[in-house]
Parts: structure tokens; C-alpha cells; sequence
């Protein structure tokens, strides 16, 4: 019986032993080991597997499949950070306190919000006359003041991009 077990991706080309790079295109193939009863993956870089297909070996190849390489961070890590670093971002511009970047400001705080990582507590009105909306940071309990911004759900989509810009 054949072991229907297929190994994971490999983290390099197995005829040049190339490491795959972030995003770099790679070949996956499922391969009848028939000696062995099992079946083997066979991951190859994108030159190589060119190679390969041009003179097919005697295995016989079951599946084929061309993907792209993740970056290693993203699955996990990356949210957690990108999170602190959103907090940050809004942090910092709360400290300067410029009006043009007030709406920058509420975006990302929603966008916090709804992370939960700030939970919002109240509305208030500033004493420059602007309403400002209290959040409070989930994990520390600090609390920070955004100013409250009237914005046009096109404006929110930009304001997005810009934002996801400076997170990357
Ligand atoms: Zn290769």
C-alpha cells in the first residue's frame, strides 16, 4: 500500500540545493516512489524544474503544482507586531499633535479598535473645540485621546493605503 503521507514543502531546490527566496516561484512535484511504497514531494526552483520537464525521469509524477514561496514571518509572527507597531504609529502622532494628520489618526485608531487592541471608553469634547474620542490601550490600560474626524468612506480607503504603507 502506498503511504499517503506527503512530507511538507522542502525549504530548498532539490537539484541545485538553492534555498527557495520570499515570493521566489517554486515547482512541487508528488512523485510514486514505487521501490520505496511511499510517495515522495519533490520541491525544485522555478529554473530547474524547467530542466526537469524537459527530459521527464521514469518516476512517475502524480501531481505537479507551481506556488509561490511564503514569507516565512507572515503566517504568525507578523500581526502581533504589526499590531505594536500601529500603536505606535498612533502614539507617536498623538504626541505631535498636527492637525493634518488628524484623520490619519482616527483611521488607525479604528483600525486598532477593531483589533482589539484599544478599546474605546468615551467621547469628548477637546477644549480647542475638536471632539476627541478616549481609547484605551488593551494591554497596558493607558489611555490616548484621537481626535474625532468626519470622513467620506473614500477618504477612509485612502487614508487605509496610506497607513498599511507605513506599516509595511
Ligand atoms: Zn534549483
Amino acid at each position: 500500500m502506498i503511504n499517503k503521507l506527503i512530507p511538507k514543502r522542502g525549504l530548498k531546490c532539490l537539484r541545485c540545493g538553492n534555498p527557495f527566496a520570499d515570493r521566489c516561484v517554486y515547482h512541487s512535484m508528488v512523485v510514486e516512489n514505487v521501490a520505496a511504497k511511499a510517495l515522495d514531494r519533490r520541491d525544485y526552483c522555478d529554473p530547474c524544474a524547467k530542466e526537469l520537464l524537459k527530459n521527464p525521469s521514469s518516476d512517475t509524477i502524480l501531481s505537479l503544482w507551481k506556488s509561490t514561496h511564503p514569507p516565512a514571518k507572515e503566517a504568525h509572527q507578523k500581526p502581533l507586531h504589526l499590531f505594536a507597531f500601529a500603536l505606535a504609529l498612533l502614539e507617536e502622532q498623538i504626541a505631535k499633535n498636527d492637525s493634518s494628520l488628524f484623520a490619519e489618526m482616527f483611521v488607525l485608531s479604528l483600525y486598532l479598535l477593531r483589533k482589539k487592541i484599544l478599546y474605546q471608553r468615551q467621547e469628548v469634547k477637546l477644549s480647542s473645540g475638536v471632539d476627541g474620542l478616549i481609547f484605551e490601550v488593551a494591554e497596558t490600560g493607558k489611555l490616548i485621546c484621537v481626535p474625532k474626524v468626519e470622513l467620506s468612506s473614500l477618504q477612509i480607503e485612502n487614508l487605509q493605503k496610506s497607513i498599511a504603507y507605513k506599516l509595511k
